[in-house]
This record gives structure tokens, sequence and C-alpha cells, in this order.
């Protein structure tokens, strides 16, 4: 142990003008390892004698010093490289890469994850990121998930160069499909749905397959007059009906949908499935790179290709990640909608999901997305990562920011006989440049912790006592005293935080928390990490550790 706070002192001695501060050694030490908080008495004590001991050095020996016991610490700038994403392949030109969302549901992690890899590639080569929004489904297309839509890539920093919306391209889809006529490669046909699945696995072909083109085109024209009612007919395309693949089968590449689109309203009935959607897309905006998760699956990427071949379309390069869930949290979204109308979470927001709105409510900063993507976004292999991942990225990001407050839980009154009236309080212990609080007290105060007779404490940042008595003001490493957080009762202020388990807990908290704005995140000393989600309320969310 005494080698490690040497190696510390050192470090920082030679980062300071040759003097060390042994709070910055102690602050270290628990960085490298938490469990040593439980010794933090002895080891002030140690810390102190060996700073003194290395700030008698000059600062040429501290250095030769440090050299010969650490060496990797005097390289640590160039250690600091920034971390990069791998190198595409075939890049000629400007890349463009593109997020695809479906305005059907409320974004979550995973959707994070892909739309980022996508945008930060496009930065990386200089490139576009392009935007196109698939709301070729008016049943599924819902005016609430296009808002939640541009919320959450707003909030992940996301600009896209140019947004394409799907159901505003019609006539170009429609322009493609009478390509697809002309060519012969596509076909109106009036099988229902059972007999078009039992042909497809019998490998057979129906009769409508070989009307002449003509007779398709005025079939088509018909379709988008609307002359049909949804589900009595389809435009097919000649795929191969003998294809081990059973989606080359003849798929569908219109339908026939009814329902009000929340944006075209009645304009159009004949609607482009998935596939043919995605190919036009792709094509009409240049896309050269798509970044996708690999449970997409082969079957649909030979449809694409197929398609793609027959227009004479230029392929992208395509390059595929497992797919990224988070242990223990449900991100289908027809579940989660289950678990809200039964009442087994409170919306889409609640901290139990795993939702961006959710995720923003928590307090979890846009730039651990971004860390995440570095870190685990392109692994070949689906990635189940345990939430400690997510919380300890975001810790790391906030923790130099993040002002520091009272909250006791279970609040016990103590009384202490003590003269002092109030005290400077820094809201942050090593950012001293982020200010400090007033706090107010007289002699009653809330604590949660026990409080033995014969021992003496610390109230963080006020003063020593014991058995019920002030002793001294200022900290004192030889007092040994155990340092507890307090809340005076005066002006203490009733504090509810919903945690990640959904339940509530309620406490006391200090006064200045009422100066804080809606929506800042701050850690509770020797808590946890919480966000301001109700000012009114007083209601905070759980953020973690
Ligand atoms: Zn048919």
């Amino acid at each position: 142990m005494d080698k490690e706070i040497e190696k510390w002192a050192l470090h920082n001695a030679v980062k300071f003008q040759g003097k060390a501060n042994p709070g910055a050694v102690l602050g270290q030490l628990f960085a490298e390892n938490p469990k040593l908080k439980e010794q933090a008495k002895e080891l002030s004590k140690k810390i102190q004698e060996i700073v003194k001991q290395v700030n008698s050095l000059s600062p040429e020996e501290q250095r030769k010093k440090l050299e010969k016991l650490a060496p990797e610490l005097l390289e640590e700038k160039k250690e600091k490289k920034k971390r990069e994403l791998p190198e595409l392949p075939n890049v000629h030109g400007t890349v463009v890469t593109r997020i695809p969302p479906e305005p059907s549901k409320y974004l979550h992690l995973g959707h994070a994850m892909s739309f980022l890899i996508n945008y930060m590639y496009a930065k990386k080569y200089n490139g576009k990121c392009i935007l196109r929004i698939d709301d070729t489904n008016p049943d599924k297309a819902k005016k609430e998930y296009y808002d939640a839509l541009h919320e959450d890539l707003l909030w992940l920093r996301i600009a896209p160069d140019k947004t394409i919306i799907a159901s505003q391209e019609m006539e170009t889809f429609y322009k493609y499909a009478e390509l697809l006529i002309n060519k012969e490669r596509a076909y109106v046909c009036f099988c229902d749905k059972e007999k078009v699945s039992k042909f497809r696995m019998q490998a057979k072909i129906c009769d409508h397959r070989t009307q002449n083109p003509e007779k398709n085109m005025i079939l088509w024209k018909d379709m988008l007059a609307k002359k049909y009612k949804a589900g009595e007919v389809t435009l097919r395309l000649v795929g191969e009906m003998d294809c081990t693949n059973a989606v080359m089968r003849d798929p569908i590449l219109f339908r026939i949908v009814k329902a009000q689109h929340t944006l075209t309203k009645d304009k159009y009935v004949v609607w482009p499935t998935y596939d043919f959607e995605t190919v036009i897309g792709e094509e009409i905006t240049g896309v050269t790179h798509i970044l996708r998760s690999n449970e997409f699956g082969e079957m649909r990427i030979e449809l694409q290709d197929y398609i793609k071949d027959i227009l004479g379309f230029k392929k992208q390069e395509v390059l595929q990640y497992g797919r990224m869930t988070v242990h223990g949290f449900e991100t289908h979204g027809r579940v989660i909608r289950e678990k809200i109308e039964n009442g087994e979470v409170e919306g889409w927001d609640d901290p139990r999901l795993m939702t961006l709105k959710a995720l923003r409510r928590r307090g979890i900063v846009p730039e651990t997305f971004y860390e995440l993507v570095l870190e685990v976004g392109l692994s070949p292999t689906a990635t189940n990562l345990d939430w400690s991942v997510v919380a300890s990225i975001n810790r790391k990001i906030i923790d130099p920011t993040t002002k520091r407050y009272f909250f006791v839980k279970d609040p016990k009154k103590i009384k202490i006989n003590n003269t002092l009236k109030q005290a400077k309080a820094p809201l942050h212990p090593e950012h001293k440049e982020m200010g400090f609080k007033t706090i107010h007290f007289d002699d009653e105060f809330y604590v949660q912790d026990d409080i033995e007779n014969g021992k003496i404490y610390r109230f963080m940042h006020l003063f020593n006592f014991k058995d019920n008595s002030y002793v001294s003001e200022e900290y004192d490493p030889e007092l040994k005293a155990k340092i507890i957080h307090c809340v005076p009762i005066k002006d203490a202020v009733d504090i509810h935080v919903l945690m990640a388990d959904g339940s509530l807990i309620k406490g006391k908290g200090e006064k200045a928390l009422k100066e804080l704005k809606e929506g800042e995140v701050i850690q509770f000393e020797r808590l946890f990490f919480c966000r301001l989600d109700n000012k009114e309320k007083m209601l905070f969310v759980y953020t973690h550790d």
C-alpha cells in the first residue's frame, strides 16, 4: 500500500509544481479501489506522512522516482488517445449513411445506438447522414411518434443533412412500380391471402402472373384510382417461385390500405411494403453505406438486392453489427404497451424502461450513447450489456460537473449543542470553481446514520461533534471522525425520489435544493445521482449510484 500511495503522491507532485495534495492522493486511491473508503482514516494518516516526504524532494528527484516506480503515469497523456470508429470499406467520394425510423413506437437504447452508428460514420468521413422516415404503414404511423422521434433526435444531437418522409414520396414509388410492370417484372394479383401463402409454400405460380403488361397497367391504374377494397388486390414482384429463400417467391410490393394516414390523410390507398420502400428510399437519397444490426437477416437482403438489380440501382456497402440489449430490460413496444395498460409501469418514461424518454428522465446524457457506440457498437455478435456499464459511462461524464447536495432518507432527529450558525460548503469537492453554498442551521439535524455515544463524527462541511456536543469546526484527520451527512431541520425540504425499480423513497433535503432548475442532475452526497423531475413536488428520479 505504501508504494501505491507513494506512486500517486509523486504523480500528483509532478503534475502540480512539486507539491502533492493529500486529498487528491486519497481520491485517486478511492477511484482505483472504492473498498478502501472503509479504511479512510488509517489511509489519511499514512498519506499525510508520505506526501510530506514526497514534497520535500526536488521536482527532478520526484520525476526520477516516479519514472522508476510507475513510468506509465508519466506517459498518461499519450495513452489518452481518442478512440475511433474502425474504417469503412469501399469509400469512394462522399459517404452517405441513413437513419430509417418508423414512426410507430417510442425509441429505445437500441435505436439510439443504431442511429448514432450511422450518424457518427457520416461525421467521421465528412459525409452526409439522411433521415428517412419510413411511414408507409398508415395503420401504424402516428402523430405522437413523429413528434417523439424529432425530440429524441434533437436530444441525441443528431442533425441529419437531409430528411425525407416516405409518405411524401408516393409518386416516386409509383413511378418505379410502373417501370417494373413495363419490364414485366410485376403483376397485379387478385389472389387472397390464403391462396398466396399456399401457392408460395408449394412454389406454384397463380394465373395472374401471366397477364400481359398492358393489362397489369390498367389494373394498377384502377388500384391507384381507389377502385378496390383493402385486401382485394396487390402488386407482386415476378420473383423466383422455386427459390429456397421463401422471401423471393413473388413478394407483395404494394397493397391497399384504407386507413387514414397521419400526414397524407386519404390521398393514397396503395402503399409500398417495407422492402420496396427501402430499396427506392436508399436509391433516391444516394446512400452509399448501410450499417445495421444483423437481426435484419440475409433473406431480406437477397430480395432487396434482387429488386436493385432489376431497376439497375447501385448496391450499398452493408455492414452488420450485433444487436445490443441491456440485461433485464424490456424493449419490445408491444410488451411495454401491455405493461402500461395493466399498470405495471407508469408510462413510456417510467424509469424501469429503456426508452429514450425514460433514460432522459433519469438523467442519462446523450454523450453516454456516443461512448457506448465506440465501446461496443460494432461488435459482430449480439451484446447483452449490464446496466452498470451504461451507468459507469454516464457517471464518468456527469461526475465532474454535478453539484452535490444533502438528502437524508428515513430521517432521524438529533440535537447537537453548538454555537455555530452557518457553514460554507463547496458545490463540488474537487471543483471549487463551481461555487459554494451557505448552510444555515441551529442545533437540530436530520441524519440517516446511527449515532453511537463516545464516538466522534463529522457532519460533512459543517463541524465535528461527539456525544451531542460540538467539538471543532475544521476538518482534522487527527480526530479520526467518521464523516456523515445531515440536513438541518431548520429549512429542511420534503423530498421524493422515484427509484429504478419504480418505488418511491421519501426523506429530507437541504434548503439549497429549492434553487435547482427542473431537469438538473445532481448528486445526493453519499447516496446517488438523480434528476429533478418535478420542482413543484420536489420529485427526483434516481439516475445511478
Ligand atoms: Zn394471383
